[in-house]
Protein backbone atom coordinates (compact mmCIF):
# COMPACT_ATOMS: atom_id res chain seq x y z
CA UNK A 1 0.00 0.00 0.00
CA UNK A 2 1.29 3.13 -1.02
CA UNK A 3 1.31 6.29 1.10
CA UNK A 4 -1.48 8.89 0.05
CA UNK A 5 0.12 11.92 -1.52
CA UNK A 6 0.71 15.37 -0.19
CA UNK A 7 -2.72 16.40 -2.50
CA UNK A 8 -4.99 14.01 -0.79
CA UNK A 9 -3.48 15.13 2.63
CA UNK A 10 -3.23 19.03 2.64
CA UNK A 11 -7.01 18.73 1.34
CA UNK A 12 -8.10 17.07 4.82
CA UNK A 13 -9.20 18.68 7.56
CA UNK A 14 -6.39 18.44 10.67
CA UNK A 15 -6.92 15.04 12.64
CA UNK A 16 -6.67 16.79 15.86
CA UNK A 17 -7.56 20.47 16.65
CA UNK A 18 -6.41 21.90 19.83
CA UNK A 19 -9.38 24.22 21.63
CA UNK A 20 -7.10 26.69 22.74
CA UNK A 21 -9.50 28.78 25.46
CA UNK A 22 -8.63 32.47 26.47
CA UNK A 23 -6.98 32.37 29.83
CA UNK A 24 -8.91 33.96 32.83
CA UNK A 25 -8.04 37.87 32.65
CA UNK A 26 -5.72 38.66 35.57
CA UNK A 27 -7.21 41.09 38.01
CA UNK A 28 -5.03 42.40 40.35
CA UNK A 29 -6.11 42.21 43.94
CA UNK A 30 -3.55 43.48 45.38
CA UNK A 31 -3.40 46.84 46.91
CA UNK A 32 -1.04 49.22 44.87
CA UNK A 33 1.02 50.81 47.88
CA UNK A 34 3.65 52.23 46.82
CA UNK A 35 7.42 50.21 48.94
CA UNK A 36 8.45 52.07 51.71
CA UNK A 37 11.13 54.79 51.48
CA UNK A 38 14.62 53.81 52.11
CA UNK A 39 15.17 56.59 54.07
CA UNK A 40 12.72 55.22 56.22
CA UNK A 41 15.19 52.16 56.69
CA UNK A 42 16.14 52.19 60.82
CA UNK A 43 20.30 51.59 61.83
CA UNK A 44 20.66 48.88 63.24
CA UNK A 45 23.82 48.72 65.35
CA UNK A 46 25.47 45.48 66.02
CA UNK A 47 26.21 45.55 70.32
CA UNK A 48 29.50 45.80 71.87
CA UNK A 49 31.43 42.19 72.10
CA UNK A 50 30.98 41.19 75.79
CA UNK A 51 33.88 39.73 77.86
CA UNK A 52 33.20 36.52 79.46
CA UNK A 53 34.29 35.84 82.65
CA UNK A 54 37.64 33.90 82.94
CA UNK A 55 36.84 30.62 85.14
CA UNK A 56 34.39 30.28 81.92
CA UNK A 57 36.87 29.79 79.03
CA UNK A 58 37.03 26.36 77.49
CA UNK A 59 38.99 24.91 74.51
CA UNK A 60 39.05 28.11 72.30
CA UNK A 61 40.19 31.84 72.36
CA UNK A 62 37.57 33.99 73.70
CA UNK A 63 37.16 37.72 74.52
CA UNK A 64 38.14 38.60 78.83
CA UNK A 65 39.55 41.04 80.36
CA UNK A 66 42.95 40.41 81.44
CA UNK A 67 42.95 40.06 85.43
CA UNK A 68 46.70 41.15 85.42
CA UNK A 69 46.91 43.85 82.83
CA UNK A 70 43.21 45.09 82.92
CA UNK A 71 43.27 45.24 79.14
CA UNK A 72 40.22 43.66 76.86
CA UNK A 73 42.27 41.13 74.78
CA UNK A 74 41.09 37.31 73.31
CA UNK A 75 43.16 35.25 74.56
CA UNK A 76 46.17 33.00 73.12
CA UNK A 77 45.90 29.60 73.67
CA UNK A 78 48.58 26.39 74.22
CA UNK A 79 48.05 23.46 74.61
CA UNK A 80 50.01 21.21 77.49
CA UNK A 81 49.90 17.92 79.00
CA UNK A 82 48.01 18.00 81.61
CA UNK A 83 46.75 15.34 84.43
CA UNK A 84 44.04 13.70 82.58
CA UNK A 85 46.51 12.99 79.71
CA UNK A 86 49.76 11.72 82.20
CA UNK A 87 46.94 9.29 83.41
CA UNK A 88 45.44 8.38 80.01
CA UNK A 89 49.48 7.81 79.52
CA UNK A 90 50.13 5.62 82.40
CA UNK A 91 47.29 3.72 81.69
CA UNK A 92 47.95 3.15 78.29
CA UNK A 93 51.51 2.09 79.38
CA UNK A 94 50.41 -0.95 81.13
CA UNK A 95 48.13 -2.23 78.68
CA UNK A 96 49.91 -0.96 75.40
CA UNK A 97 53.33 -0.03 75.63
CA UNK A 98 53.75 1.64 72.20
CA UNK A 99 50.93 3.64 72.09
CA UNK A 100 51.27 5.21 75.88
CA UNK A 101 52.27 8.36 74.23
CA UNK A 102 49.65 9.87 72.17
CA UNK A 103 47.60 11.28 74.67
CA UNK A 104 50.49 13.38 74.85
CA UNK A 105 50.67 14.63 71.26
CA UNK A 106 46.48 15.18 70.99
CA UNK A 107 45.34 18.10 71.78
CA UNK A 108 42.17 17.13 72.23
CA UNK A 109 43.52 15.21 75.60
CA UNK A 110 45.44 18.32 76.51
CA UNK A 111 44.81 21.20 78.73
CA UNK A 112 44.21 24.62 77.20
CA UNK A 113 46.24 27.26 78.69
CA UNK A 114 45.13 30.65 78.02
CA UNK A 115 47.44 33.45 77.49
CA UNK A 116 47.31 37.05 77.60
CA UNK A 117 48.54 38.70 73.76
CA UNK A 118 48.98 41.90 75.50
CA UNK A 119 51.26 41.30 78.92
CA UNK A 120 51.81 37.35 77.97
CA UNK A 121 51.07 36.27 81.60
CA UNK A 122 48.85 32.57 81.62
CA UNK A 123 45.01 34.08 82.53
CA UNK A 124 43.54 30.87 83.26
CA UNK A 125 44.35 26.98 82.56
CA UNK A 126 41.21 24.86 81.48
CA UNK A 127 41.46 21.40 82.46
CA UNK A 128 40.01 18.69 80.74
ZN1 LIG B 1 47.25 41.00 80.21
Amino acid sequence: MEPPSYEEISQQPPALRIEVSNPPAYTSSLPSTPPPAYGDVAVVSQPAPVPIIASCLRESPALVVCPHCQELVTTKIKHVAGKNAWGICMTLSLLFCGFCLIPLAIPRCQDVVHLCPSCKKQIYVFER
